[in-house]
């Protein structure tokens, strides 16, 4: 079969799967039960008999929700951790769960413990292939060629009973089916396995930045899981240039690289090659602050590929200066429970991207959520409707997603808002809202990380010199009345913008916090006036120091967009330079 025949083929495949979504999605809900029916979980909800396989398909689904309650971490916890303990006994699936995984934890604060099984690794080949297929319809990559992936592993632990632990990532980076992957879709990584799965980040990107520059002429693509590594691997890039051209001259490793096993790996794998060295020497020097340094070093890229959506979506305005005219690819909607939905539009911009919900990798349900227009009393801004399994939901209406997998989560609530923006077949299409889970709250008042995000948006609109790195935010309740505190890392020609600006800046941002409650607080004072902190540059750095040397993973990391925690809170008070009090409001 040719290449394309073989890509037709897959796409043909997922055609047919989200023609009939509705179907494979009861299959798979009956799939599920079936395997794990006696297991302890589902047999206190939905006892140990097989008359649920009685009914017919859609009864299984009627059956189930009405059974099995809805569920979050918090309750899957005690069984997680007597899997974790070693109890081998069916708990949550029938057959033993062989390992874990953590999430970031940097959305919820501390990282989660989740069911990770041969599945989870099939389920992601699955996700790439088609995610693969489409692209290669509108990007075709020649066969055989490298992608240049700033990914990066975490060193797997051991459970009190035994059981490996480590991130999705990385259970994914190590598994046979990444390799497999690589051969199915044609396309290899350009590090060898001990630089994906090194200890030290920084060490890290300088190798897969050297491997990347050894083989530009093959690279076809540039990814990284969350857009964030790319920027930062970029960011070191800058830094690291000439000594990255030394390097390829002369054959050598630099110094910097200390790790015993990768300078095994790196030192004799490549020859010394004085013209390419030359070459991207000339070509950095004939840049204008980086723009489009990705297609200048890499000529035959065809795209940037990485998750640039929710959290990610501050980075993506730095991401096209370094990408220049090549194309921003969004990447696959997924988490370290399951994977949810691909991305089959490759040509949308970031903004625009939306994912297919795959019917066959678990059991989706919706939870529909309705905006209050004013403020009241609840946990967050959202009243909630009865879920909904896929059939149900409605364009434009927004939801929580909610998922049955086969790794033994039931009716787990995964906290992610989105809107369902259209049908592709019989499968909901999905733009990415934001975690459900509210940030900034004082009092009445309640903000996600998006509504965050969008007033730093709205505020840093002001900069005139200076480009905002990232951002953070704390609610702070150390005087009465609380206040928020945001904190910005600048760089560029940061001391030369103005006071005004910056006041303007931090004013701005003040109003543009929209919710009900934070504003009429705003206007009783019973929540002070917003404070805006501009902080040295490199302090967002040390804060993925703090989170990588307490055994985060880069691939993984969110920058957390509020924080008490009081590590991070001295890190960010003790950097800053100059801060503003709101003037709005008065
Ligand atoms: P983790 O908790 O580390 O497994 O990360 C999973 C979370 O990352 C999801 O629940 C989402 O909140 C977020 N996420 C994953 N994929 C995307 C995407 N394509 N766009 C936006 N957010 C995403």
């Amino acid at each position: 079969m040719s290449e394309d025949e073989e890509r037709e083929e897959i796409i043909k495949w997922f055609e047919n799967l989200t023609e009939r979504a509705q179907e494979v999605q009861s299959e798979t809900l009956r799939e599920i039960i079936e395997l794990n029916l006696g297991a302890e979980y589902l047999k206190k909800w939905i006892g140990a008999s097989a008359s649920v396989f009685d009914f017919d398909d859609s009864d299984v689904e009627a059956c189930y929700s009405s059974c099995v309650p809805l569920a979050t971490h918090a309750d899957f916890e005690p069984y997680i951790k007597r899997i974790s303990d070693g109890d081998a006994s069916p708990i949550l699936t029938h057959k033993p769960i062989p390992s874990l995984s953590l999430s970031s934890g940097t959305t919820e604060g501390r990282a989660k413990c989740l069911p990770f099984t041969c599945h989870s690794a099939q389920s992601s080949v699955q996700v790439f292939r088609v995610a693969a297929a489409y692209r290669s319809r509108v990007f075709p990559i020649r066969s055989g060629g490298k992608i240049l992936e700033f990914i990066y592993g975490r060193k797997p632990t051991k459970t009190k009973g035994g059981l490996p632990v480590t991130t999705a990532t990385t259970h994914y980076f190590t598994s046979k089916e990444f390799k497999e992957k690589q051969k199915t879709t044609k396309a290899f990584t350009c590090s060898p396995d001990e630089v994906i799965n090194a200890t030290d980040h920084k060490q890290a990107t300088y190798c897969h930045l050297l491997f990347g520059l050894l083989y530009s002429n093959q690279v076809e693509f540039l990814s990284s899981t969350f857009s964030f590594a790319l920027v930062q691997a970029f960011k070191a890039f800058e830094q690291s240039w000439q000594e990255l051209c030394t390097d390829i001259r002369d054959g050598t490793l630099s110094p910097r690289i200390t790790s015993p096993e990768l300078r095994r790996a790196v030192v004799g794998s490549f020859t010394l090659d004085p013209e390419l060295a030359r070459s991207i020497e000339e070509r950095c020097n004939g840049l204008d602050d980086w723009f489009g340094v990705i297609p200048k070093l890499w000529p035959n890229a065809k795209y940037v590929y990485s998750i640039m959506t929710g959290a990610m979506q501050p980075y993506v305005k730095k991401l096209r200066h370094y990408s220049g005219d090549l194309p921003l690819v969004s990447a696959e909607y997924g988490a370290s429970e399951c994977w949810i939905g691909v991305n089959i539009e490759p040509t949308e911009p970031p903004e625009r991207v939306t994912f297919v919900v795959v019917p066959n990798l678990a059991y989706f349900e919706f939870i529909p959520l309705f905006r209050r227009t004013s403020f009241a009393v609840g946990v967050d801004d959202f009243d909630e409707g009865r879920p909904v399994g896929m059939g149900g939901v409605q364009v434009g209406g927004e939801y929580e997603v909610v998922v049955t997998t086969f790794t033994g989560l039931y009716r787990y609530r995964l906290g992610d808002v989105v809107q369902v923006v259209g049908f592709h077949n019989g499968s909901p299409k999905l733009s990415f809202v934001g975690r459900r889970k509210l940030i900034l709250t004082l009092t009445i008042d309640k903000n996600t990380e998006k509504d965050l995000q969008l007033a730093v948006e709205r505020g840093s609109r002001f900069l005139s010199r200076a480009e905002l790195v990232d951002f953070t935010s704390h609610a702070d309740l150390s005087a009465s009345p609380g206040h928020y505190v945001v904190y910005w890392e600048l760089c560029g020609h940061e001391e030369e913008e103005e006071e005004w600006l910056l006041k303007e800046c931090c004013r701005v941002m003040d109003e543009a916090f929209a919710d009900e409650g934070y504003k009429a607080s705003r206007r009783d004072n019973g929540i002070g006036p917003l404070e805006l902190c501009i902080v040295e540059e490199g302090t967002f750095r040390k804060i993925l120091e703090h989170f990588i040397s307490k055994g985060g993973a880069m691939s993984q990391f969110k920058m957390p967009r509020c924080t008490s925690d009081p590590v991070l809170l001295s890190i960010l008070n003790g950097s800053t330079m100059r801060s503003f009090l709101s003037t709005a409001y008065r």
